[in-house]
């Protein structure tokens, strides 16, 4: 698409293409709602950087129709096992966790990029490439964004509401002159995808304990498998022999014969664990890297991206369709910002373990690892929070108001809200946005948020009072 066809006006205007950007555009496109994507890279980037989906994220993915795609290219990973060298520790497997995708996606980020932005294009919509953010200034009642294209030509946008999805070091959080407070904690990682000629045929996340350090390792699609490892300062980006040795002196006894034959991409990074002040300032939204930052450890982050743009959307369709009030706006930050933060903790935890190289104190954490793994309950526990299965947002009234649904329940049809009614309910006439389905593990009416959240009954009265009326023990059309 070239730059020429740049709309003035637009509802949404979106600002980078990366997973978070790219699965809000498919989303808004879903919902018809007019929007404007730019990106200042011409194509994805090369190199894989999060090498996972977790379920939670493919239960929106099928909501959006991209989520068998994916799964046809990616691996279906076991979970999340800790290993010191050849003794296991715990294991969090995903068989057994509570959802239609019950496996870690293993696939790189960037077809994972590629997918949804094909998706995007087989929705009707596209991403304006090579077109970059530079300015963006208050205008009645959105903002005036000024981008210049691959030409160096400047255009304005008009966008009602703007959505910072341009990563770490966001233009839109800058311009808008947020906050990111937060650290940089001196560590530094090694990170590459190798080919080493032959399958390990394990499909399990690994970290790995050693005297020499951490490792992770995990097989990715094309025969490659990811290699991270914490490093001393100023260790420059592992070439084949690096990697070799590192799986050699930190990995079990099966990487003892492998021979790394060659390296897809290769790079170190240093973690920073940051969120922004507000993740909404007026009309201004940020959304994945833009809004928060972390380890890598466990995952999490590009999921995070792509919940963010979930919890979104449906907000900002009803913004613009006139029924959300500012308080369904202002429920993005409540909602997503805690998640962000609670983020940071537990994958700083994770660091923090995988790194002890102190003898008896890394003694003293693998017996507790064994331990905790013995105690029934725990593994599923940790499986289910890896998974972000767990991840929802509390009701002070309504204990299930702000969790999620399991979809085997709600069987949820793109991103129509769902009424799920008690089996033999009398079922209403429902607005158009709603699907209707009834199910045996309810006792009540319960209104599903296009997100797979259960809503409270005041958001249900914001959004459709005068049409449907959720009291409680049933469900009634109003007018
Ligand atoms: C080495 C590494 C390993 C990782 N491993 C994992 C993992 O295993 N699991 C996991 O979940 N996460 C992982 N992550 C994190 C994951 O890569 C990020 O969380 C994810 O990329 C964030 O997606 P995003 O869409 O928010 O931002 P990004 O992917 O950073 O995308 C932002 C986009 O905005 C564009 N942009 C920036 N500025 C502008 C501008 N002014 N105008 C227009 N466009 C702009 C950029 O070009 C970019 O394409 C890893 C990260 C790294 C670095």
């Amino acid at each position: 698409m070239t730059t020429q066809h740049l709309p003035t006006h637009t509802d949404v205007l979106i600002v980078g293409a990366g997973p978070a950007g790219l699965t809000l555009a498919a989303s808004l496109t879903l919902l018809g709602i007019e929007h404007v994507i730019i990106e200042s890279k011409p194509a994805p980037a090369p190199g894989s950087k999060a090498a996972a989906i977790q379920p939670r994220s493919l239960e929106y993915l099928a909501r959006i129709g991209v989520s068998d795609v994916l799964i046809d290219d990616g691996l279906r990973g076991g979970g999340f096992a800790v290993v010191d060298r050849d003794r296991s520790l715990i294991r969090m497997s995903y068989d057994s966790i509570a959802s239609p995708f019950p496996f870690l996606l293993l696939i790189s980020q960037q077809q994972t990029e590629v997918r949804l932005g094909e998706r995007l294009n087989e929705l009707g919509g596209n991403v304006f490439r090579s077109v970059r953010l530079i300015g963006l200034q208050d205008e009645f009642p959105g903002s005036a964004a000024t981008v210049v294209d691959e030409h160096g030509f400047a255009h304005v946008i008009n966008a009602r509401y703007v959505v910072g999805c341009d990563g770490i070091y966001s233009t839109v959080r800058r311009l808008s002159g947020l906050e990111f407070p937060g650290d940089a904690p001196a560590a530094l990682f090694a990170l590459a995808d190798a080919e080493i000629g032959t399958s390990t045929g394990d499909l399990d996340t690994t970290f790995s304990f050693s005297d020499h350090g951490m490792l992770i390792t995990s097989a990715l699609p094309g025969g490659l498998i990811r290699v991270v490892a914490a490093v001393p300062e100023g260790t420059p980006a592992p070439g084949l022999s690096d990697v070799a040795e590192l799986l050699r002196t930190r990995a079990g006894a099966w990487a003892n014969d492998v021979r790394v034959t060659s390296l897809a991409n290769s790079s170190t990074y240093r973690v920073q664990q940051r969120v922004a002040a507000t993740l909404r300032n007026g009309n201004v939204f940020l959304v994945g890297d833009a809004a928060h930052t972390h380890s890598p450890a466990g995952g999490q982050g590009m999921n995070t991206g792509m919940q963010d743009a979930a919890n979104l959307a449906w907000k900002l369709r009803h913004a613009v369709d006139g029924r959300a009030a500012e308080q369904v706006l202002d429920s993005y930050d409540a909602e997503r910002r805690p998640v962000a933060q609670g983020l940071i903790a537990f994958t700083a935890q994770l660091m923090q373990l995988a790194t002890i190289v102190e003898p008896h104190l890394a003694a003293l954490r693998n017996e507790t690892l064994c331990a905790a793994a013995a105690v029934p309950g725990v593994t599923d526990w940790l499986a289910n929070k890896l998974s972000q299965l767990d991840i929802g947002y509390s009701h002070p009234r309504d204990s299930l108001a702000g969790t999620r649904l399991d979809p085997q329940i709600v069987q949820p049809r793109g991103l129509s809200w769902t009424l799920v009614l008690p089996d033999g309910a009398p079922v209403p006439d429902v607005p158009s946005d709603f699907t209707v389905t009834t199910s045996a593990n309810v006792d009540r009416p319960v209104a599903v948020r296009p997100d797979g959240i259960a809503a409270d009954r005041e958001l249900v009265a914001r959004l459709f009072g005068g049409v449907l009326d959720i009291d409680g023990s049933t469900a009634s059309a109003t007018t």
